[in-house]
């Protein structure tokens, strides 16, 4: 067993320590990148695949003409749909039910639509309390619809180049 000189020399003159304290150094002086979330937030992508909204036109009638593509293109069976025809011969929902714990967040269900209706927010932070939450109804999707209609309007509007 020889003895290491080059090792030895290392130890004494203490190197690896000072090479790590200059990695620390260098960074002290660079742009921090820590988020103080939730004080502070990174932007989002106008694609942010959140929780999912139900829009209505301008004049208050819900977008949903009930066609189901949605359901039927949900990979995880989360959308469970029922409808009827109205009076004036037009057909709509009469239960729009998404099942959040199912759901994995694809986006399929808002690129099946072809009015625009059922869309993910950018809304991640939500939570459920009791087991019977997981699943959002009609009724509470055209509430989210209703109350973030700007900004679900406004990603579309940036993102409609590629759309
Ligand atoms: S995001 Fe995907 S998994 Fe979730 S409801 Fe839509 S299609 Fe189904
Ligand atoms: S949300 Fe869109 S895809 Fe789903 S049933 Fe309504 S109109 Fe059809």
């Amino acid at each position: 067993m020889g003895l290491d000189i080059k090792q030895l020399y290392k130890t004494f003159t203490l190197k690896e320590l000072r090479k790590g304290l200059g990695v620390t150094g260098r960074q002290l002086f660079r742009k921090k990148t820590t988020i103080m979330y939730p004080e502070e937030k990174t932007p989002k992508s106008p694609r942010f695949r959140g929780l999912h909204a139900l829009r209505r036109y301008p004049n208050g009638e819900e977008r949903c003409i009930a066609c189901k593509l949605c359901e039927a293109v949900c990979p995880a069976l989360a959308i469970t749909i029922d409808s009827e025809e109205r009076e004036d011969g037009t057909r709509r929902t009469t239960r729009y039910d998404i099942d959040l714990f199912k759901c994995v967040y694809c986006g399929f269900c808002e690129e099946a639509c072809p009015v625009d209706s059922i869309v993910m927010t950018d809304i991640h932070e939500f939570h459920m309390e009791e087991n019977d939450e997981r699943v959002i109804n009609k009724k509470q999707l055209l509430e989210i619809g209703d109350q973030y209609e700007p900004e679900i309007a406004a990603a579309r509007k940036q993102d409609s180049a590629y759309r």
